[in-house]
């Protein structure tokens, strides 16, 4: 499937949207999700209607009922996924399907109506297609934000009988300025951010909701990010608050936590474990304890560890604070593998490396 064919999408173009030196002025530092484009895309689902009045329109501010029934009982969930700009001039999409398929699991696991991958990917692709202009040059993106949230007027607790699924666009800079420093985490012994059986491997507001009270302790020792453990033993090592895990060993190997349920199945994760394996290193999904983490590092067994997710990409982890001991991982700023791998998957989205699972979606 590809742009601009027929669609049931209605585009509603802005009547006023920013001039271009407006636009070029907002792009020249734009950090992460501050700058907004133009238009957002719509579909709404109702029990009586399925899904209908899908349309790209001006960016505004909703209005909603004080009894939507998300502000009460947080039926909401989102994606994040971004479209670049390619050495060869054109735009791409990453996995989008891989995107698309996750939101409808999430959507499964909250009881919402499950939008159809096509009509997800094909929201993305009309709005991407009016905003393009918005795509920063160099190593800037345009930073996709699908989300769907409960809109049902009822304080009745039951999912809801209407949704508002939305896609904004958010233009966003290299994620870090001046290149990539390895940052420093704290691991959270108090707060989890998922059980068996709950949540976790939904990308919803609530899990995010939270994950804040132990970012904020991490913030308040000095560290950058919260590394979550699991929440029946407080012993094995889960994820960021918004990233996936990964330690490479002295031996060559690469380790992350295994999918079973209370980690978010990250798209960035899978490419890692993939290319990785292209690369013919060894990969373990297995679980890794917080004990043998600091055993490893501290015995050289260790070298690097790192975090990754869309936003970021590949963030190198230099030091690990904990109530047992703080830590250094390597020499405390990133590593080669780390490096090597974070260069390969770039090289992809930026289409300067041949692309051999399909993983670009290009919009032109
Ligand atoms: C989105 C997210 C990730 C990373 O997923 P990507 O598909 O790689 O962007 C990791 N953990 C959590 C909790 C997330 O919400």
């Amino acid at each position: 499937m590809s742009v601009l064919q027929p669609s049931v999408f209605r585009l509603d173009a802005h009547a006023a949207p920013v001039a271009a030196a407006e636009r070029a002025e907002r792009l020249i530092d734009p950090g992460f999700g501050r700058v907004f484009t133009d238009h957002m895309a719509v579909i709404r689902f109702s029990d009586a209607k399925g899904w209908h009045d899908a349309h790209v329109t001006a960016r505004v501010p909703l209005t909603i009922d004080p009894a939507s029934s998300v502000l009460h009982y947080a039926q909401e969930i989102f994606e994040g996924m971004k479209a670049y700009r390619l050495a060869d001039g054109g735009t791409a999409l990453f996995r989008p399907e891989a995107n698309a398929a996750r939101f409808r699991d999430s959507a499964r696991r909250m009881a919402m109506a499950e939008l159809p991958e096509d009509m997800f990917i094909e929201s993305i692709e009309r709005l991407v297609a009016v905003d393009r202009d918005w795509i920063p040059d160099g190593d800037g993106a345009l930073y996709l934000r699908p989300f769907m949230f409960a809109s049902e007027v009822f304080l009745g607790v039951k999912p809801s009988a209407e949704y508002l699924y939305m896609v904004i666009a958010s233009s966003v800079g290299a994620y870090w300025k001046g290149g990539v420093r390895a940052i420093k985490v704290w691991v959270s012994r108090e707060h989890t951010r998922a059980a068996a059986g709950g949540t976790g491997a939904a990308k919803c507001g609530g899990n995010y909701a939270a994950s804040l009270i132990a970012q904020k302790d991490a913030i308040a020792r000095g560290c950058d990010q919260v590394v979550f453990l699991d929440a029946a033993e407080r012993r094995w090592i889960e994820e960021l608050g918004g990233m996936n895990l990964f330690f490479v060993h002295a031996d060559g190997s690469l380790r992350t936590p295994p999918l079973t349920g209370t980690i978010l199945p990250g798209i960035t994760r899978d490419s890692i474990l993939t290319l990785a394996r292209d690369a013919g290193m060894t990969v373990y999904e297995q679980p890794y304890s917080i004990d043998q983490w600091r055993d490893d590092a501290k015995s050289g067994q260790l070298i690097e560890a790192f975090a990754c997710g869309t936003a970021a990409v590949v963030t190198p982890i230099g030091q690990v604070a904990d109530r047992d001991g703080d830590f250094t991982i390597g020499n405390g700023a990133g590593g080669s593998v780390t490096d090597r791998l974070h260069q390969a998957l770039v090289a992809i989205q930026r289409g300067t490396a041949p692309d051999p699972h399909g993983w670009l979606h290009r919009l032109d």
